[in-house]
């Protein structure tokens, strides 16, 4: 008892039987010990009966509560753990419960009313009578219950609980026996108090129990977490979507000549809607982070382009609040370093962010220190604040996720608790420390440090591979672009972004949609392609164009899965790139840069990069990719003298475009005319229909010495022999 009940125990309905039954039997062992000094001592006292009855009631006790405690480690509605849906059993074993105490007050009762012989001679006492064989029948019926749930639960024997059920019925057996033969041996309220010590040791050990009852809390918490974490990732999901919208109009709307009271509202919205996309990034971000899925993509980036936009960026954040914001960028930082650029960006800019936030005067230190070792970079980091500081007792919270202090002063001071986290996460997440100092009212010091691979490359060199120099919008008349979304309104947005470089739209609203364009020969210079679509996703209908003889042109994800690492899964997936909705202008001019103002020099080295694939003569393929193969094919007579046409044009353009092209610089209109006369005629030859028309104009425009129309029209032209020569490249398998 002292062991049992000095122990944390859990409130099961076994638990709770067996309680009753350790004190039952230890009142038991009492009034057995009492009536046999009474029976014995005051043979012929008044007590020494009722004492004696007491004792077989104390016995029937026993024996129907071990009943219930059979009863209920038997029975299929104890699953053997914890009962955490106990309700809905526990009706059960109360009836159960009713059923056997109505069994025990009768036979009490009956036990009270009947009559009980006792004997004693001074050394023994001895009873008998219609009591005592009340309880025998009691007894005898228990035991035989047990016998028949024994046999129902045959299956389950081994079971350590039936134990105490097996050692009873022997030490019964024997007890009986023994006292058969040796009356004066007492020995039932010992072999009931044995059974129950013995029971002890086969009930569910208490503190397993415990470890069971807190893996089964710990599992809920964490699947509810899990739900949690996923609800916010699909809401955070489903909200990008319309804000796509709601950015994609403000930011055109912006572009537009407007009356000055809407400037400012536009402006709002945009604010807002940036702010309330950080919100949503954020969570994704922290869901990310806790489902261990967020990436580092690591490249070759800028260090000092990266302080640059931050430094730019907070700039724009202090706007016109009395702080002065210091930098010092370490001069000997590399300049090409490679890490994930994308989130030391998102640690600087909430860094100080926060320190813009949390201070109303003073200044804001922004320091990047360096440490190198061999290739390795160390940036170290700092961010100080005279803002209000934080509190002793809250720097140990700092990093949680959704802690805000200080809420009654920071009322309108925008915030979700989750920038630290994050900051923290990702700091850790490239194997970085982040260390935190602030005296409460005057202000905080937050030290990040992160080591860079240096890569010894030239900045120019870097920014020639990136090709992000373009950060205009410029005019790309006549490219075609098509944009397939599912999504009407995200349709429109993408539209109405793409009119202002003066491309041709065309717009798709499903994949297939795509492919049947694609199909029917119409060509495109990029695809803008949502990946979440119903029926055919956007990967998908990749796929599928991949699958079409002759199909080159570039395709670029766009969706809202703004995660990082979506970048190096739709690269992997055939994507040229990858553009995040809401479709930021600024990415937008550097792809559609990347991708529409392909520029003379490009051209002119595609057509030197040898092609390896198998020459593929059928002309069908080149009516399919838009050329009038039969006008050439009526000039020229027939197939082999038109394929040998093509081949002349292609070894012709290889010296007559770099001449076009530095006749142009030159502004040398009359032999900038002459070239591209010639250009005008072979592509009419050969059925070059769109290029013909464009050599035609150019020459036309420098016959006149026009020199704007050239400059003006020139990578349209470009683009186009560009695509002309790509597809007879291709045809012919050089
Ligand atoms: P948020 O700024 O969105 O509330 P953070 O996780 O970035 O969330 O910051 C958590 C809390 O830490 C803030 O609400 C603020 O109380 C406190 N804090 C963060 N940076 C500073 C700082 N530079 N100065 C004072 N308090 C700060």
């Amino acid at each position: 008892m002292i062991i049992y009940f000095s122990k944390k125990k859990i409130n099961t309905l076994e638990n709770r039987i067996y309680r009753t039954l350790i004190i039952d039997v230890f009142i038991t062992l009492i009034i057995d010990m009492a009536s046999v000094y009474f029976g014995i001592v005051y043979k012929d006292s008044i007590l020494t009966n009722p004492l004696a009855k007491l004792y077989l009631v104390a016995i029937v006790s026993w024996i129907i509560l071990f009943t219930y405690y059979i009863i209920v480690i038997s029975s299929r509605k104890n699953k053997g753990h914890i009962e955490i849906n106990e309700d809905e059993n526990i009706s059960y074993f109360n009836r159960i419960f009713l059923i056997l105490l109505a069994v025990f007050f009768g036979s009490s009762l009956l036990i009270f009313l009947v009559p009980l012989e006792v004997y004693s001679d001074g050394k023994m006492m001895y009873t008998f009578g219609p009591s005592a064989t009340i309880s025998y029948v009691i007894a005898g019926m228990c035991i035989i219950l047990w016998i028949l749930i024994l046999i129902r639960n045959r299956k389950k024997l081994e079971n350590k609980k039936y134990w105490p059920v097996y050692a009873f019925i022997l030490l019964a057996t024997i007890a009986v026996s023994i006292q058969f033969n040796f009356p004066d041996i007492l020995l039932v309220t010992s072999v009931a108090a044995f059974i129950t010590f013995l029971t002890y040791f086969t009930i569910e050990n208490p503190d397993l129990k415990m470890i069971e009852q807190l893996n089964v809390a710990k599992e809920q918490a964490e699947k509810a977490n899990r739900a949690k974490t996923e609800f916010l990732s699909n809401m955070s999901h489903e909200i990008r979507t319309p804000l796509n919208a709601i950015v994609g109009f403000s930011q055109a709307l912006k572009e537009e000549e407007l009356p000055n009271s809407a400037i400012e509202e536009v402006e709002d919205i945009i604010t807002s809607s940036n702010n309330l996309l950080e919100i949503v990034n954020g969570i994704l971000d922290i869901s990310k982070i806790e489902a261990n899925k967020l990436e580092i993509v690591n490249t070759e980036y800028s260090s000092k382009k990266l302080m640059k936009e931050v430094i730019s960026l907070i700039q724009a954040r202090i706007g016109d609040k009395p702080l002065e914001f210091r930098t010092y960028i370490d001069e000997d930082i590399p300049s090409v370093l490679y890490g994930d650029h994308v989130r030391i960006k998102q640690i600087i800019v909430n860094l100080l962010t926060n320190a813009v936030k949390y201070t109303k005067e003073g200044h804001i230190d922004f320091k990047v220190n360096t440490v190198i070792q061999e290739d390795i970079c160390r940036m170290i980091i700092s961010v100080e604040d005279t803002g209000i500081g934080i509190k002793e007792e809250d720097m140990n919270k700092l990093f949680t996720k959704f802690e805000r202090f200080e809420l009654e002063k920071n009322i309108t001071t925008e915030g979700t608790g989750l920038g630290l986290a994050i900051t923290k996460s990702l700091v850790e997440l490239m194997n970085g420390k982040i260390v935190v100092q602030s005296i409460y009212q005057k202000g905080s010091k937050f030290t990040v440090a992160i080591d860079q691979k240096i890569v010894q490359k030239d900045i120019s060199e870097l920014e020639q591979e990136l090709n992000t120099e373009e950060n205009q919008i410029f005019i790309a008349e006549g490219s075609k672009v098509l944009v397939v979304d599912d999504n009407k309104i995200n349709l429109k947005v993408a539209a109405r972004l793409l009119k202002d470089y003066q491309v041709d739209i065309t717009l798709a609203i499903s994949g297939q949609e795509c492919i049947d364009k694609v199909l029917n020969g119409e060509k495109y210079d990029l695809i803008l392609m949502d990946d979440m679509m119903p029926k055919m996703t956007g990967t998908q209908t990749l796929q599928n164009l991949k699958n079409i003889i002759g199909f080159q042109t570039p395709v670029i994800a766009l969706t809202a899965n703004a995660i990082t690492g979506m970048r190096v899964k739709y690269m992997k997936a055939g994507f040229n790139d990858y553009l995040a909705k809401p479709i930021d202008r600024n990415t937008l001019n550097i792809i559609l840069s990347k991708y529409l103002k392909k520029k003379t020099e490009e051209v002119i080295k595609d057509v030197f990069i040898e092609n390896n694939e198998e020459p593929n003569l059928d002309l069908s393929i080149l009516k399919k990719q838009g050329i009038d193969v039969e006008h050439g094919l009526e000039l020229l007579g027939d197939e082999e003298t038109y394929i040998m046409t093509l081949e002349d044009f292609l070894n012709e353009s290889k010296t007559r475009l770099p001449k076009i092209e530095e006749y142009r610089i030159q502004k040398d209109m009359a032999n900038y005319a002459i070239l591209v006369h010639a250009m005008k005629s072979d592509s009419k030859y050969l059925g070059f229909m769109k290029l013909a028309d464009l050599s035609y104009q150019h020459e036309l425009a420098s016959k006149e010495n026009n020199n704007a129309f050239v400059e003006e029209h020139y990578d349209e032209l470009m683009n186009e022999v560009g695509t002309i020569l790509t597809i007879v490249k291709n045809f012919l398998g050089k």
